[in-house]
């Protein structure tokens, strides 16, 4: 049985969950615990606040924790990172008053710094040989330079909208983060074999995210043309059709090359066009 740790609610939650379930896991959201088992997979959830599950996951009470790089990285706990996970994606940022002029990491020196990642905030101003002092706190970092708390913030940014409402500017990226799997460092040899499964799973998931099933109609004489319009997996699939000096033809594309490969073939005379989504790609 393998447990894995999941943030309970927040912005991973959703992502987490969904990911469980198109690994053919299946948890009984509705009628979720702190913990709740698989109905159809030797697996059980524990739902935590995700600043707790580098340790859980360091000390065994967990397996597999699922968790953004960012806390990994500030809790400096022995994990190994097993997958990034395409989601959760944000970064780690400084930023200052928007009237500040900047002229560097040497901007920060002597300042006073709000934020929830001290580790990884010192670990950056050690490298740039910068003196700081670094104000921990949890919650709504973004006020503390109006709160007169701090000179400056490193938080977490995505769009940037929340430092531009507190009259904020990013003026040094410091650290990307995403969604990351992580497991205990000492996994039994059925964790490890339930794990491989699981990550077998997610290889073929992760081929098929943004992939579309495409086929149509189209006259023989265009095929050659069409087959290098649409490279597929090894090449795509041509069946006679009933009527004269037709074929149809299947293929997967991008979906962001759609519309572009849909131009292409309508030009070389490809008629009734389909496209559908693409569940599970096993290579
Ligand atoms: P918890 O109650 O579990 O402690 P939280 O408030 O600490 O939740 P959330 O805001 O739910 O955390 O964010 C969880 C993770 O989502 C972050 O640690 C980060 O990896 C990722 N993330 C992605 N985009 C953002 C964003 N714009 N702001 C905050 N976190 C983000
Ligand atoms: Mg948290």
């Amino acid at each position: 049985m393998l447990r894995i740790a999941i943030q309970s609610k927040g912005r991973l939650n959703e992502d987490s969950t969904a990911l469980l379930q198109e690994l053919g896991i299946n948890i009984d959201d509705a009628k979720r615990k702190f913990l709740s088992q698989s109905a159809n997979f030797p697996l059980e959830v524990l739902y935590l606040r995700d600043d707790d599950i580098p340790q859980v996951v360091a000390a065994g009470t967990a397996s597999l924790g699922i968790v953004g790089l960012n806390e990994v990285e500030e809790k400096g706990l022995k994990v190994r990172i097993v997958e990034k996970l395409g989601f959760g994606g944000c970064r780690i940022s400084l930023a200052i008053p928007k009237a500040a002029p900047y002229d560097g990491p040497q901007w920060f020196e002597g300042k006073r710094i709000a934020t929830s990642y001290p580790n990884i905030l010192k670990r950056f101003l050690d490298e740039k040989g910068v003196k700081a002092s670094i104000e921990f706190i949890t919650g709504s970092v973004e006020v503390a330079p109006a709160a007169g708390i701090a000179d400056a913030i490193f938080d977490i940014v995505s769009s940037g909208g929340t430092l531009v409402s507190n009259g904020l500017k990013e003026v040094e990226r410091v650290f990307e983060s995403e969604a990351v799997l992580i497991s205990n460092d000492n996994l039994s040899e059925e964790e490890e074999k339930l794990l491989a499964e699981m990550m077998f799973r997610f290889e073929s998931v992760k081929v098929s995210r943004g992939k579309k099933y495409i086929l149509m109609n189209i006259p023989r004489a265009s095929v050659e043309e069409a087959i290098r319009i649409l490279p597929a997996m090894r090449s795509p699939t041509v069946l006679p059709l009933a009527a004269e000096g037709w074929c149809s033809l299947h293929s997967v594309v991008n979906a962001s090359d759609l519309w572009e490969k849909i131009r292409q073939l309508k030009a070389i005379g490809a008629e009734g066009i389909l496209v559908l989504g693409v569940d599970k790609i096993i290579p």
